[in-house]
């Protein structure tokens, strides 16, 4: 993965040396030397990670920080700045204008390229739901989610595994300016139960317990299914910068260096509850888009794509069943009619109805799409012919018997519907287009002969007196 890497600082000889140390590890390094040009490189090249002086003439890093995350085009993008402040209002201020993390100058090259690995791996992920989430967002079926800089930030649900009570006791009280809901536990075995029965937004990990490797319970988390989604912003000393390293290698986000300082606990907190959230609502916008797309807006039916998939499998799955199958095809008789007479609201109205019907005298392992316009159709896995065509005069009824209610003077409509079927034997290899075919020839017939009745292939006309209630019996 050769991920491009935007660095940005006023003074040349510092860019020159990013530039080669990022380039000897196979990066590719684009440059900027001021707010204004890194602005520029952002618009037109899009990179997967920025690293960001602080102090330049003119616009500063905070600024250029804040612009990029506040543009939802590139908000997603990770930023570092790097800077020779230690002061940890500065800190606090990258931190809040959205940066990602902060680097020391003079660089520790350990640090660095830890951090630049698991920021660019974070964003691939990211990434990839951004697209999916993109293209639904085109399709017309999903809300725009905005940047990860909306989320809100309080009231999340962190889990704190440190046994140094003089710590514990500064993260809790960090944290309660957020009004968070913490957990705290002094060991893994504890920190391993509450993460299977309870949910969490966050983890803070301590990797300097008493008794045993924090470093180890961290990658036990991430292999943990449930814990595995929960960011974990790791607690440790100055000399655990190699440990530190490592952990961000197998998928913690973040640490912070003791003395713990409250402010800028507080702002790294924020920053991954507002990226796990984030995070979250572009997988849960996806499900859902998802769900539209192999479904009926008006009805809340399956829609004919997801239909066709359906049907094709359940007729590979025929060639070696023992029962056979039943397809009908419904439409909507003089449908045009009701539309032209009262109004399509009118016609949607029916048209709701009549998916609610069809379900409703359906089994529950039946399964009906709407297949176009009011052309709508039934799979019934394991039914012999005599069920099916009871199932289709069922149907049939269910419709022409009871007026629809709907907004016309009278108040009600009387509808039918025209239906044909088709009955794919077992253990035999059957095309869709012909079994499609067959249905729908059966359906035209039915059209022909008056409508408000049901054909089958091969069958012909059904004779509703011979399919009263009597038959209900078998079918319930
Ligand atoms: P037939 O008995 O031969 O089926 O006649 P028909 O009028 O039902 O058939 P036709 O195919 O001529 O007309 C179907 C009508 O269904 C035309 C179209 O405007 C209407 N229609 C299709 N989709 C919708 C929809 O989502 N809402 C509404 N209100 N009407 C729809
Ligand atoms: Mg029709
Ligand atoms: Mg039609």
């Amino acid at each position: 993965m050769s991920a491009r890497v935007l660095v940005v600082d006023d003074i040349l000889p510092n860019v020159k040396l990013l530039e080669a140390k990022l380039a000897s590890e196979y990066y590719d390094v684009l440059t900027a030397t001021s707010g204004a040009e890194a602005l520029e490189k952002v618009a037109a090249d899009s990179p997967d990670i920025i690293l960001l002086d602080v102090m330049m003439p003119g616009m500063d890093g905070f600024e250029v920080c804040q612009k990029i995350k506040q543009d939802p085009e590139h908000a997603h993008i990770p930023v570092v700045m790097v800077t020779a402040l230690t002061d940890s209002t500065d800190r606090v201020r990258g931190l809040e204008a959205g940066a990602d993390d902060f680097l020391s100058k003079p660089l520790n090259d350990t640090a660095l390229m830890a951090r630049v690995r698991s920021l660019v791996r974070l964003k691939m992920t990211v990434d990839e739901w951004r697209v999916r989430e993109n293209t639904a967002t085109q399709l017309g079926v999903s809300e725009d989610v905005g940047t990860v800089m909306n989320e809100p930030v309080e009231g999340a649900r962190i889990l704190v595994i440190e046994d140094q009570s003089y710590d514990s006791d500064k993260i809790i009280d960090a944290l309660a300016q957020d009004e968070d809901l913490i957990t705290l536990v002094t060991s893994g075995t504890e920190a391993m139960e509450k993460v299977v029965s309870e949910d969490f937004d966050l983890m803070i990990v301590s990797l300097n317990l008493e008794n045993e490797d924090g470093l180890r319970l961290c990658s036990h988390l991430r292999s943990s299914e449930k814990a595995r989604a929960i960011p974990i912003l790791m607690v440790a000393a100055d000399e655990d910068m190699s440990r530190i390293a490592h952990g961000l290698e197998i998928g913690a986000h973040d640490y912070i260096l003791r003395p713990v300082d409250k402010n800028e606990l507080l702002a790294r907190a924020r920053t991954q509850v507002r990226r796990k959230r984030f995070q979250q609502r572009l997988r849960s916008s996806y499900e859902v888009s998802l769900s539209m797309a192999l479904t009926d807006a008006l009805t809340g039916l399956y829609n004919r794509r997801y239909f066709d998939v359906h049907l094709q499998k359940l007729l590979q799955k025929n060639e070696t069943s023992r029962k056979s199958l039943g397809l009908l095809m419904m439409d909507i008789d003089h449908f045009k009619q009701v539309n032209d007479t009262y109004g399509h609201a009118v016609g949607d109205e029916i048209l709701k109805e009549f998916a609610r019907r069809l379900q409703e005298k359906l089994r529950g392992f039946d399964m009906v799409a709407r297949y176009g316009g009011e052309e709508f159709v039934a799979i019934l896995p394991d039914v012999g012919e005599n069920m099916a065509h009871a199932v289709a005069e069922r149907l049939r009824r269910a419709i022409a018997e009871t007026p629809f209610q709907c907004a016309v003077p009278e108040g009600e409509l009387y509808v039918t519907a025209s239906i044909g079927g088709t009955i794919v034997k077992s253990g035999i290899s059957a095309e869709m287009q012909t079994t499609l075919k067959q249905a729908d020839a059966a359906l035209y017939k039915a059209k022909e002969a008056g409508r408000n009745s049901c054909f089958f292939h091969e069958t012909g006309r059904l004779d509703p007196d011979e399919y009263k209630e009597t038959k209900r019996l078998f079918l319930e």
